[in-house]
């Protein structure tokens, strides 16, 4: 455990309560008084710290959260927001004008992707989808017009991982920004470290840990998260994607555990993933060696944390897909819902569920067919009793 630098600055971060309070207050108010006109005036030209004018703009607990996000993600400030989506629509509408363009990877969570094919051409900006692992493919779509080269660190549902160094290199000499999702690996990979300009999350899931909120945060550099909280044209600002001070609040003390869960998450995904392998089942895991970026992630982790709590396993047909999701639900080895990071285990099937919204030409070419079944495995003490469950299941479905 030789680099658990991102724990550790999130351990030293102390904010006191109003009253000493071992939590920050939450600030229950839409709006903040002022003692004179000429502060108000200053406070709404550029921002002062600890000064606040509307909650919209920032609020104190939202700022906090936002402190400890930078920390972890080792930049030099972050901004948080209502919902992973909203990290990622301001992200690219503050870089993105009509008429530029977006190499991305195909590879992406299904909201992003229909973000980028459907919405984001209605504003006049193009994307380019790619393997974002055949970097002479990305290489091929840059013009003068590409502003950013977008990618997931760990893709969903495929589980591949981006050469981030490589992409940084091509990213600045084209002048773009690099943007990463790093959704799947909080703590383990620290992608500004590897040349990433922008750091988006769906804190939903991992960060926040426990299913009940929905939120994002965009992690960068003091002058972009300054330029989306501007009062005139900042998207942050003016789109309206506020995190509520009471989920910010909540956010702020599951962060403080996110290390652990993590390590969890990885030490019952390894475990599941390596017994699934042995059971001669297509698996994949990126902490297996089988895995075709296993030694770039070697590279890019965070020792200590394993390989994150992603699994995903090809059941074979879609009619086996299709009854052993109810059945293993049925069995207790977990939830049958959409979505990841969860202290529980959830698994579903992306074709039919996050990633329908990717044209099936694409979802072929990436492997993703109606028998892929991706699975978050949670925080389980006793893991090798789920793994049982899971593989009467399998049994009971007839795979194994
Ligand atoms: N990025 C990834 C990798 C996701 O999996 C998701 C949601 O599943 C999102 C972004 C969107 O986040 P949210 O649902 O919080 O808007």
């Amino acid at each position: 455990m030789t680099n658990l630098k991102p724990a550790n600055r999130i351990q030293d971060y102390l904010v006191f309560g109003e009253f000493g309070d071992v939590n920050p207050s939450i600030t229950d108010s839409s709006t903040y008084t002022f003692l004179s006109a000429e502060k108000m005036e200053e406070v709404f030209q550029h921002e002062i710290e600890g000064c606040y004018l509307y909650s919209r703009h920032m609020n104190p607990i939202g700022h906090y959260l936002s402190d400890a996000l930078a920390l972890m993600e080792n930049t030099e400030s972050a901004h948080v927001t209502a919902s992973g989506m909203a990290a990622i629509s301001c992200t690219i509408l503050e870089i993105c004008s009509a008429g530029d363009e977006i190499i991305s990877s195909r590879t992406i969570y299904g909201g992003t992707f229909a973000l980028f094919q459907n919405v984001l051409p209605r504003f006049g900006i193009k994307v380019h989808f790619v393997d974002i692992l055949n970097l002479n493919e990305v290489k091929a779509k840059i013009n003068e017009k590409t502003k950013v080269i977008y990618c997931e660190t760990m893709s969903n549902p495929m589980l591949e991982i981006a050469n981030l160094q490589e992409l940084s290199k091509i990213t600045k000499n084209c002048g773009a920004k690099l943007v990463v999702d790093n959704t799947f690996t909080p703590m383990l990979i620290t992608p500004y470290n590897f040349g990433a300009d922008i750091v988006v999350h769906s804190m939903t899931k991992f960060i926040n840990g426990s299913s009940d909120a929905v939120a994002g945060c965009i992690c960068a550099d003091k002058e972009f998260i300054t330029s989306l909280k501007d009062v005139n044209n900042g998207t942050a600002m003016l789109l309206g994607p506020t995190l509520d001070s009471f989920r910010a609040a909540s956010i702020l003390k599951n962060l403080h555990t996110l290390h652990i869960r993590m390590i969890q998450h990885s030490n019952n995904a390894l475990y599941i993933a390596e017994n699934l392998e042995k059971l001669g089942l297509r698996v994949i895991y990126p902490g297996l060696k089988s895995h075709p970026q296993h030694e770039l992630m070697k590279e890019y982790l965070n020792p200590g944390f394993g390989f994150g709590g992603m699994v995903t396993l090809d059941v074979k047909t879609d009619e086996i897909a299709h009854n052993l999701l109810p059945l293993m639900q049925e069995k207790l080895v977990g939830y049958f819902a959409v979505s990841l990071g969860y202290f529980k285990t959830l698994f579903s099937n992306p074709k039919h569920s996050t990633s329908s919204e990717i044209p099936e030409d694409i979802q072929n070419e990436i492997g993703m067919t109606g028998s892929i079944i991706r699975f978050s495995f949670g925080l389980d003490m006793d893991i090798e009793r789920t793994f049982f469950r899971l593989k009467e299941s399998l049994k009971e479905v007839g795979l194994i």
